[in-house]
């Protein structure tokens, strides 16, 4: 089993988006244990996104991130991280493939509706910025 972390981003909660996107993790058959809806201050979004502290975008994303609310979720399933991204599609929606979260709903290469964990260590540290023990309800 393993944990990985979701991000309706928001230009998905402002588009009303949540209950698609939901839908897909349900019916992909990964299990929803933790999720709540959050504001982001601009210095939690930079914290979030330190890695990409020297990319171009890095001021613009973190805009956007903090921009309105979002849906933090952790998705939990057998070999979840990939499976997850493989729902999201590729990170520019003009690359991702047919019947992706991206492909469908995505309007912007920087405003793609989701976010979610690449490897297993990034998994951990997004799910521990968001969430802690308690707050994570395992079946
Ligand atoms: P992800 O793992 O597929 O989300 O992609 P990355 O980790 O490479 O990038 C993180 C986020 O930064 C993406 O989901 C986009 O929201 C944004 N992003 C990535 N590349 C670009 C870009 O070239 N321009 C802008 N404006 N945003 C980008």
């Amino acid at each position: 089993m393993q944990r990985t972390l979701s991000i309706i981003k928001p230009d998905g909660v402002a588009r009303g988006l949540i209950g698609q996107v939901v839908k897909r993790l349900e019916e992909s058959g990964l299990t929803i244990i933790a999720m709540k809806m959050i504001h982001m201050t601009k210095a939690q979004a930079e914290g979030f996104y330190a890695v990409h502290r020297q990319r171009p975008f890095f001021g613009s994303l973190t805009d956007f991130m903090s921009s309105g609310p979002a849906v933090v979720m952790v998705l939990e399933g057998e070999n979840a991280i990939a499976r997850y991204r493989d729902l999201m599609g590729a990170t520019n929606y003009k690359d991702a493939a047919e019947g992706t979260i991206r492909r469908d709903f995505a309007t912007d290469i920087e405003k793609n509706v989701v976010h979610g964990s690449d490897a297993p260590e990034t998994a951990a540290f997004e799910m521990g910025y968001f969430f802690n023990a308690f707050e994570i309800t395992p079946r």
